[in-house]
This record gives C-alpha cells, sequence and structure tokens, in this order.
C-alpha cells in the first residue's frame, strides 16, 4: 500500500477508495462491515482511556496491525456461509475475535481473557457494534476453558495472537477443537526451529502442524505467519494441564 496518511479519517477514506489492502486480503467487506470496523477504532480509543487495552488505536496501526492482520489468515472461511464456532484465547482489547466476528456474519466468537477489566470493555464494545448475539464472553484461564464439556472439542476455530509462546498455545487451544477443527496460531517471525518445537508439541497433543503461511503487512507493518494445527486423534484428556503449568513447563 505505500505511505497512507495518519489521520484516521483519511486512512479509512483510503481504503475505501483505494482498496488495496482489502484488495491484498482478496475480500471486499460491505459498507456496513466498514461501518463497524470504524466504529470499533471510536470505542477503542474510548475504552483506552479507561483500562489499557492496546496501544495500535491510530491509522495503520488501526486499519493494518490490528482490522488486517487479524483477518488476513481467515481466506479459507471468508466466502463460506455454514455457521463457525470460533474461540479467541487470550482476546485482550478483542482481537482478532472482535475483526473476525465483524468479518464474518456466520460466526459465533467464544472470547476468552483472565482479566476482567479488558473482558468487560470488550464485551461493552461488542455490544455497541449490535454483536452481542454472537459474541459470548468467558473470563478465565484458557487451561481451564479447554476442560469445561461446553468448550472442549467444541470449536471449528481456535485462534490466538500473541498470548504465548507457541508450544503453550497449543496445549489451549488443540483440546478446544473438533474433529475437523483448526487451530491458528498468529505469530510473528518464524523459525524453522519454531517448527521443529510446535511439531513436537502438536504430536502430543495428537495433532498435526500445517506448513506455515507467511503474510508482509502492508504499510510497512512488518511479517507475520500464522500457523494451523489439526487433530488427528481426540486430544489425551491430561491436556492442558493445571492453570499455570503449560507456560512453566511447556510441552517441549
Ligand atoms: N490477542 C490480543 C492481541 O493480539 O491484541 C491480546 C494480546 S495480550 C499481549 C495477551 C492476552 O492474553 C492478555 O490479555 C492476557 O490476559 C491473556 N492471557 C495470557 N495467558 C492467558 C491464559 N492462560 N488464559 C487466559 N488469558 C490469557
Amino acid at each position: 500500500m505505500g505511505t497512507v496518511a495518519c489521520d484516521p479519517k483519511e486512512v479509512a477514506r483510503c481504503l475505501l477508495t483505494t482498496s488495496a489492502p482489502w484488495e491484498l486480503l482478496g475480500w471486499q467487506p460491505a459498507a456496513a462491515q466498514v461501518e463497524q470496523f470504524e466504529q470499533l477504532q471510536q470505542l477503542l480509543r474510548h475504552w483506552n482511556s479507561r483500562v489499557n487495552l492496546t496501544r495500535l488505536v491510530e491509522g495503520d496501526d488501526y486499519w493494518i496491525s490490528q482490522i488486517f492482520d487479524s483477518l488476513w489468515p481467515l481466506q479459507a472461511w471468508r466466502d463460506s456461509r455454514a455457521p463457525l464456532q470460533v474461540i479467541d484465547v487470550g482476546t485482550g482489547g478483542g482481537f482478532p475475535g472482535l475483526a473476525i466476528a465483524i468479518a464474518l456474519p456466520q460466526a459465533q466468537l467464544t472470547l476468552v481473557d483472565s482479566v476482567g477489566r479488558k473482558l468487560q470493555a470488550v464485551e461493552a464494545m461488542a455490544s455497541d457494534l449490535g454483536l452481542q448475539s454472537r459474541v459470548q464472553l468467558r473470563c478465565e484461564r484458557a487451561e481451564k476453558t479447554g476442560r469445561d464439556p461446553d468448550c472442549r472439542g467444541h470449536f471449528d476455530l481456535a485462534v490466538a495472537r500473541a498470548v504465548a509462546a507457541a508450544p503453550v498455545v497449543a496445549e489451549y487451544l488443540v483440546p478446544l477443537l473438533n474433529t475437523t477443527g483448526k487451530a491458528l496460531l498468529y505469530r510473528g517471525q518464524w523459525q524453522q526451529e519454531d517448527s521443529r518445537q510446535l511439531q513436537r508439541a502438536a504430536a502430543l497433543l495428537n495433532a498435526r502442524m500445517e506448513e506455515p503461511q507467511a503474510m508482509t503487512l502492508p504499510a510497512e507493518r512488518g511479517q507475520r505467519h500464522v500457523i494451523t494445527l489439526t487433530p488427528s486423534a481426540p486430544c489425551p484428556r491430561f491436556y492442558p494441564r493445571a492453570i499455570g503449568v503449560p507456560g512453566k513447563q511447556p510441552l517441549v
């Protein structure tokens, strides 16, 4: 996209008129969806002054590093109308979960975070965006979510961005997947050694790692990777381990 003016209204206008980032995504949001993204930006400004949610609120920080970055790994689900159960673990200020809820009208979202004040803000934002019927909040540790019968083995898609090291995130996400589900690990830099480690962790969870996908974000926002894990058999029942253990004693 090259350089885009940093005034947020100008950025929104550029995105609408040039459509370059949407073209790179291969997706053109409806006008109502663009309005929801704009409204989400305003809500983030409002809530960020009360709760420390994110520093990525203005200009390209918002449109590229939040919205584009949340949506680029979802190309396979974009054109589907089939109902989709999605869980975002460690949603923080609502990413990628709220962006997915806006982009995929067929999706039901469960957003998990252990920090109550963040989730209260995310709940208020979801409600103001008119998404309350499709967005459910769970204030708890992911290790607990993965052991709850309402969530374990339930989801078509489990996502996490910037939550923990990849083997830790794998232990959070894989137990949540149904038999055809996919876990998407949003990562920044990714090396072969990361793949080797994650493959070993995935094998313990009875999951398989797909080839990493790379994306260079527009506006010089850096390189990102998404790593997909798919279950090959039911996840052993002792995963996820007790609260704190996946982080303190990672699988690999
Ligand atoms: N996913 C968001 C994003 O990309 O902007 C937030 C990232 S923030 C750096 C990490 C979030 O993960 C924090 O809000 C933290 O509370 C949450 N988190 C980390 N470990 C967690 C766990 N085991 N269970 C629930 N939430 C967790």
